[in-house]
């Protein structure tokens, strides 16, 4: 510990259709915080110069000298090199080789730091969020992909080359549907968003009764929300692939409870929305497969800083950077 008193830092979560930014204290809360839209299409110059802005903007509204700033970290999307500081890639952005911490630090008087985005949210939810003050904390992000972040004591488990913790990658059939990532079998290729509507298209082709039918026969947008809300509304066909979707997170989750022995698995993402019929087939396929010892005590949960947490954690990040303890 350095003991660096600065009292704030500025949490940036980079999305492809948003930046989000907070300007945070030491305890994790949000003294100002903004949100403007990415513009990804005029370019990474562009978009980092908004990012500049948001950050001056936030010092701005919270009366805060810049002196008082710990510095500024950035959760983004990857794969990326959270030691240089380059977004290698990041396909909603339309980014390759991005020195992105480099460029924001040419347009600020602060350090800036990068951080993979669900590292960011699972180390806000492991200091302040819903796994504050636990020794282990393992973090799904439910999405369009799955995301993962390890905190252990504290810290992030970034891995050697600094891109473990892809809990989304874990295969769960070796025989399994093709995951973006080129395996086959992952958990994101069954149970992230894009898998319930595929899984949803195929039961309704094979003959399913469902309220969607008509949309998906129209060649309509159905997203998971959309299969949640008809599932909340009595559609057995969707309540169907929604269960088993938490069946399937509950096969993956069983294998982090085996290798870690977390005190808690916190889901975080727009599908956690679902709560109790996404959460029930999940714990109770997780419990028929870990140890007894190993899950004993251990809490399954959802986020509790929800959209806020990949800001509020790459904020943390930033302090525990700035203390040399990242
Ligand atoms: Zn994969």
């Amino acid at each position: 510990m350095t003991g660096d008193t600065r009292s704030r830092a500025v949490g940036i979560d980079l999305g492809g259709t948003n930046i989000k930014g907070g300007l945070v204290d030491r305890d994790g809360h949000v003294a100002v915080k903004k949100s403007i839209p990415t513009e990804a299409a005029g370019g990474a110059g562009h978009v980092i110069d908004r990012i500049a802005g948001v950050v001056a903007d936030l010092l701005d509204e919270g009366g805060t000298a810049p002196d008082d700033v710990a510095g500024v970290c950035v959760g983004s999307p990857g794969p990326l090199d959270a030691d240089r500081g380059i977004i290698f890639e990041a396909p909603n952005l339309g980014w390759r080789d991005v020195p992105l911490a480099d460029e924001l630090t040419s347009r600020l008087d602060f350090p800036v730091w990068l951080e993979n985005d669900a590292n960011a949210a699972a180390f806000g939810e492991a200091w302040v969020g819903a796994g504050k003050g636990r020794e282990c904390v393992i973090l799904l992000t439910l999405g369009t992909g799955i995301g993962g972040g390890i905190v252990i004591g504290g810290r992030l488990w970034r891995g050697v080359n600094g891109t473990g913790a892809e809990l989304g990658h874990m295969t769960i059939d070796y025989d399994g549907p093709i995951c973006g990532c080129g395996s086959r079998g992952c958990i994101e290729a069954f149970a992230a968003a894009p898998a319930l509507v595929r899984r949803m298209r195929l039961a309704i082709d094979d003959g399913a009764d469902s309220s969607l039918a008509g949309a998906f026969r129209a060649g309509e947008e159905v997203d998971a929300k959309r299969i949640y809300e008809a599932a909340v509304a009595g559609d057995a066909t969707a309540r169907r692939e929604m269960e088993q979707t938490g069946r399937f997170l509950g096969i993956a989750v069983a294998s982090y409870v085996n290798i870690f022995n977390p005190n808690c698995v916190v889901l975080h993402g727009g599908m956690v929305d679902a709560g109790d019929m996404l959460l029930g087939p999940l714990v109770d396929e997780m419990a028929g497969r870990c140890f007894e010892s190993s899950r004993r005590g251990l809490q399954v949960l959802r986020s509790a800083l929800r959209g806020e947490a990949g800001m509020v954690g790459a904020a943390g990040c930033a302090f525990a950077a700035a203390e040399g303890s990242a």
